[in-house]
Order: C-alpha cells, then structure tokens, then sequence
C-alpha cells in the first residue's frame, strides 16, 4: 500500500460519497471486512481510509455502480493473519541509513 502522502497527492478533490448514508451502507462490505482496517489497532489505520476522511476520493476506490472497489482489499481474517506490511516510502530514509549516521555521530564502525 502507498503511504499516505502519496494517496492524498493522487486524491481527487471531491468526496467519495454524497452523504454519510451513502459512506454508512459502503462500509460494512469492505473497510469493516479489510485486514488493513483492523491495522488501526497496530499502525494508525489504513491510510486510504484516512484520505476518505479529509473528503477526498483516493485513486485506489474505483467507481462500481453507487459505491466503490477498493483495490487494497484484504479480506481480514482474524488476529492470527498478520497484516500485509506497507510499501516503504522512498522519501524517508532506510534503517541503515540511519543506523551509519548514528555510527558516525558516535564515531563506531557497524557491520550492518
Ligand atoms: S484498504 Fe480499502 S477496504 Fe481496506 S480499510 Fe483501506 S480503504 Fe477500506
């Protein structure tokens, strides 16, 4: 899944549904149903969701008849699936990196 700058970057600006019933009747059958829903609980929520929030359409709902297919869906099946990692952001820096600045600021060597 893209991180949550890039989804709203690619958002349109108009809101996914004309009204809460419309967002109310769509939600059971896929967020409530989505393992990257239950990811709220270990990291934040799913990001998507979180641009539908703000009013913003996310490029990963496509129009399907009066709602959407979301092409993130993960059927979630229970705890004992782990959630599917997100993709890695290119614009922050990797763990090594930050590891060999921690390194050079204490001046160490680290076999990494
Ligand atoms: S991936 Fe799609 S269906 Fe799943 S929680 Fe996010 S917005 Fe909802």
């Amino acid at each position: 899944m893209r991180p949550y700058d890039a989804i709203l970057a690619t958002s349109s600006d108009r809101p996914p549904f004309p009204n809460g019933s419309s967002h109310e009747r769509w939600v059971p059958s896929w967020c409530e149903r989505c393992g990257h829903d239950r990811s709220l609980y270990i990291d934040g929520g799913c990001p998507i969701a979180f641009v539908a929030c703000e009013g913003r359409t996310p490029t990963e709902w496509v129009r399907d008849g009066d709602g959407y297919t979301c092409t993130e869906f993960v059927e979630d099946r229970g705890w004992d699936t782990p959630v599917p990692e997100p993709e890695p952001d290119p614009a922050q820096g990797s763990l090594d990196g930050l590891i060999d600045l921690y390194a050079a600021d204490l001046k160490l060597e680290v076999a990494v």
